[in-house]
């Protein structure tokens, strides 16, 4: 049977990576999304097992020890990794594998899996982004402002991915992700 392909997206927070996620699972058979563990607080609407699995820190580097993540890192002073056994076990059943994580992780994961296509999707402008951070609601003016600065340090990363996409038209950027996912030879 032919293996899965393993498609990882990155790019700054509030640039529309989970909506983009979200929709892509939708509108594609044979892809599924990988759900990270995190040792953040659950933000309110957040499903466990759905949307992340909540640990403390002692669970996650108990996890880290007994090598269950494929991959992992600390963003923004938290722990977030990608349970190993779910990828590796769609990967061998034919079925696709979305990941939305970081850059280190997404280093890690193209180390492992060179045939893995790294995704960087990037805002319109930083002005749009800070107003997107503003709008979702999600996090404090000073951990906006920490984002922010944080994304100049993020955007080095670019070089080392496959592919680029600016996300200005969600239903455009859907349909370019569709046809790189169908496209892409992994
Ligand atoms: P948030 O806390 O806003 O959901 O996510 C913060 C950042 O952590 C995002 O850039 C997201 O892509 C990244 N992230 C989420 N899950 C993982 C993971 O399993 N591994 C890594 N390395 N990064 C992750």
């Amino acid at each position: 049977m032919k293996k899965g392909k393993l498609i990882v997206l990155s790019g700054p927070s509030g640039t529309g990576k989970t909506t983009l996620c979200h929709e892509l699972i939708k509108r594609s058979l044979r892809l599924v999304f990988s759900v990270s563990a995190t040792t953040r607080n659950k933000r309110s609407g957040e499903q466990e097992g759905k949307d992340y699995f909540f640990l403390t820190l002692v669970e996650f580097k108990r996890k880290i020890k007994s090598r269950e993540f494929l991959e992992w890192a600390r963003v923004y002073n938290q722990f977030y990794g990608t349970p190993k056994k779910p990828v590796l076990d769609n990967l061998a059943r034919g079925i696709s594998v979305l990941l939305d994580i970081d850059m280190q992780g997404a280093l890690q994961v193209k180390k492992e899996f060179p045939q893995a296509l790294l995704i960087f999707i990037l805002p319109p402008s930083l002005a749009e982004l800070r107003q997107r951070l503003i709008h979702r609601n999600k996090d404090s003016r000073a951990a906006i402002t920490r984002r922010m600065k944080e994304i100049e340090q993020e955007m080095r990363y670019i070089p080392r991915y496959d592919r680029v996409i600016i996300n200005k038209d969600l239903a455009l950027t859907v349909k370019i992700l569709r046809e790189i996912v169908v496209g892409c030879k992994t």
